[in-house]
């Protein structure tokens, strides 16, 4: 009988840590399944979704640039995919049938709780980004009762749009906006805001900020999607912010894929253990 099989669907993959996550999971509780990197460019990722309804999948991750394009490619999501519109699991059922689902967005909220102690209700948020990662924090933070939430991208559309869909989805009554980086209103909403969430990719892969560190107040929390230290921590902690990085993100979404495709309580501090462990050789 084949191994029990999982992994992660991106372009690229070669970086990600999660293998050391699973994989330490996996042995911890005994059981025979094993993660791995799948390397999927856009025009292959019709197939490589056909393949996990093979009866040794157990499911998968999906990252980078795919977790919006693969939504249409599942035979359904539940309900919190469906809102956001983005998937970073798949789940293949006992029927063959894939299901996509998003662990990004109970992630965020708990490593915001959990590692700062930040509680969102009530709270003024801004959201740097308007993609996938974006979206998942976005209908989050809404679902979590934050007072006010400013939405700033580089594509203005796409955080107008990101807007009118938590706005659809939302009973309550929360103070929205969308913003270009180089709107006038951007200092004051910085100025004004509890925490800022960086869910671009700038900083990832170079030493850039999406933010001008200048605008970052004292007061704020600024929470950095990346796993790594970046130039937008750094000149937070400079400007005296209190900062975040991505770790506890990237375990937690993790441990709750871990636990859809097994049903098993996932090891969470096996799973920070194998993240500081690879972080560390990777560095
Ligand atoms: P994505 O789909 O590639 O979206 C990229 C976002 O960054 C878009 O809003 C894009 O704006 C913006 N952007 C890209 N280059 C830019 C530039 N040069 N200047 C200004 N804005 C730029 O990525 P994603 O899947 O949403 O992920 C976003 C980030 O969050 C990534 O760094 C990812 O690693 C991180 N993440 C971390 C975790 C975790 O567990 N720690 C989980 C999910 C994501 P446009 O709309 O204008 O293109």
């Amino acid at each position: 009988m084949s191994i029990a099989l999982a992994g992660v669907i991106g372009d690229p993959v070669s970086h990600s840590l999660s293998p050391f996550l699973h994989n330490a999971a996996f042995e911890h509780l005994g059981i025979a399944a094993r993660y791995e990197r799948w390397q999927t460019r856009s025009a292959e990722l019709p197939a490589r979704i056909d393949s996990l309804r093979a009866p040794h999948i157990l499911g998968a991750n999906v990252t980078l640039p795919h977790k919006i394009t693969v939504v249409s490619l599942l035979d359904r999501l539940d309900p919190q995919a469906a809102q956001i519109g983005a998937v970073n699991t798949i789940v293949r059922l006992p029927d063959g049938r894939l299901e996509g689902t998003n662990t990004d967005a109970p992630a965020t909220i708990a490593t915001l709780r959990e590692d700062a102690g930040f509680d969102p209700a009530g709270k003024r948020v801004v959201i740097l980004g308007a993609s996938g990662a974006a979206r998942a924090a976005a209908f989050a933070l809404i679902a979590a009762q934050v007072a006010a939430l400013t939405i700033i991208n580089r594509t203005l559309e796409r955080a107008e749009e990101l807007l009118a869909d938590v706005l659809a989805s939302s009973d309550d009554d929360p103070y929205l906006r969308a913003l270009a980086p180089d709107d006038p209103d951007v200092p004051e909403a910085i100025r004004a805001t509890d925490v800022i969430i960086n869910a671009t990719s700038v900083g990832w892969r170079a030493d850039e900020t999406p933010l001008p560190g200048h605008l970052i107040p004292a007061t704020a929390l600024v929470f950095d999607m990346v796993y790594r230290p970046t130039r937008l921590l750094r000149e937070a902690a400079q400007a005296g912010a209190a900062t975040l990085d991505g770790r506890g993100m990237l375990v937690r979404q993790a441990a709750l894929s871990f636990e859809r495709w097994t049903g098993a309580p996932a090891p969470l501090e096996v799973m920070f253990a194998a993240f500081d462990q690879a972080r560390a050789l990777a560095a």
